[in-house]
């Protein structure tokens, strides 16, 4: 098996992503050497459960380790506080100790509240991250952000918790929807896009073929996501300047996510796909960038078959106006200030709070009219 290696530098909270094709079959010997006693806990999603879980207990059967499971129900609403508090009772009933470790697995919503889970528990036990969707591999299962959802908005409540290990098996990757992978994949055009020009000239060449199925081209795209996110979040853990650049079309997919009520209408990676096209026809209207980045960025995305475009959300949506206020909920509001992630180019994102509201609404409006 090709074993990737991804080291996330921050100190004494440093570890590693591990990436590869049939690593579950062998999560219980990496697992092992963190254990002070042969025990973990697992929580998962009931969905990944049924596919996956025999694999991942089997191996820490053979390694040793006993185990108990918490299976919740799958889908966004599990980030919230009825499931944090079952997580953590849970958790106590089981008697996991400060030195024992939690597994969460599954894709990100059982990463993020997992983690969060893991962070308030008996102030804090380490965990370990399986990330069994694109979108956990490539993004939520590193860099330690945790937390639920609030009715006011997303992921508003949680914690930087670093997780001590994180095992992506791309072969796992075989049974997501095509949907949920292409919603992945959001996340990863998304890295390109911020800051690696020659990397999303690499997606326009592999990405059909990665979606296909081939394992090699997974691979190398989870890999070098993963290492330009270990690289950012070892730079600025805890999101004072640079780290923000991974919000790249978040602003406008936050908006667009609690327009349709977090619901299956919009899935978080297609937000953000759609966020990032938004974004850089913004920066191109604001004479930051070229009309041919944002050309670029949304051709691509229709070539990989995802949704790309307002019109492709389905259901009413608020207008221009509706959609600002939406953002002005965002988490990366500061003194009344949004920050945006704007664009010079494919692979040159940069924070800033110079966004003209007007051409922002006329930006969404223009975007709103392909709908009619
Ligand atoms: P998810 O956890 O809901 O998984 C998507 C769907 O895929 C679920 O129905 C799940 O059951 C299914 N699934 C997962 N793995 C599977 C597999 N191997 N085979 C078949 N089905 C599988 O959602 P997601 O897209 O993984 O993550 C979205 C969440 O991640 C959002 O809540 C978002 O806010 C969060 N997020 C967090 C960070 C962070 O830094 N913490 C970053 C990005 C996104």
């Amino acid at each position: 098996m090709t074993l990737a290696k991804v080291p996330v530098a921050l100190g004494d909270r440093s570890y590693e992503v591990l990436i590869g094709a049939g690593l579950l079959g062998g999560a219980g010997a990496h697992i092992a050497p963190l254990l002070k006693r042969p025990k973990v806990a697992i929580v998962s999603d009931a969905h990944v459960a049924d596919l996956h879980l025999t694999t991942l207990t089997a191996s820490l059967d053979a390694a040793g380790i006993s185990h108990s499971n918490l299976s919740l129900p799958q889908g966004e609403s599990t980030k919230s506080w009825p499931h944090l508090q079952e997580v953590v009772h849970w958790l106590l009933s089981e008697q996991i100790e400060r030195n024992d470790i939690v597994i969460a697995f599954g894709g990100g919503v059982i990463g993020d509240l997992v983690g969060f889970a893991a962070s308030i528990l008996r102030r804090g036990v380490r965990f370990v991250q399986i990330p069994t969707s694109l979108l956990a591999q490539v993004d939520s299962s590193v860099g330690g952000k945790t937390g639920i959802n609030a009715p006011h908005g997303k992921n508003l409540i949680g914690a930087f918790h670093q997780p001590s290990l994180v095992l992506a098996d791309i072969a796992v990757l075989g049974t997501l929807t095509a949907r949920d992978f292409l919603a992945g994949y959001g996340e990863v055009a998304k890295y390109g896009l911020l800051g690696d020009a020659g990397f999303f000239s690499w997606l326009e060449a592999n990405g059909p073929a990665l979606a296909s199925g081939d394992e090699a081209l997974r691979l190398e795209a989870v890999k070098r996501s993963v290492a330009m996110k270990a690289g950012i979040v070892a730079r600025d853990e805890t999101e004072q300047g640079e780290r923000a650049l991974l919000n790249l079309g978040h602003t406008f997919c936050h908006a667009l996510e609690a327009a349709t009520g977090y619901s299956g209408r919009l899935l978080h990676g297609e937000g953000v796909a759609i966020g990032c096209a938004l974004a850089f026809e913004t920066s191109a209207r604001l004479g930051l960038c070229s009309q041919e980045a944002p050309s670029r960025v949304r051709a691509h995305l229709k070539d990989m078959k995802m949704k790309t475009d307002l019109s492709d959300i389905a259901g009413d949506l608020p207008d221009a106006e509706g959609l600002i206020a939406l953002m002005m909920q965002d988490k990366k509001v500061s003194a009344g200030t949004l920050n945006f992630i704007m664009a010079r180019d494919i692979g040159s994102a940069f924070v800033t709070a110079d966004v003209d509201t007007a051409v922002l609404k006329s930006v969404l409006t223009d975007a709103l009219a392909t709908r009619a």
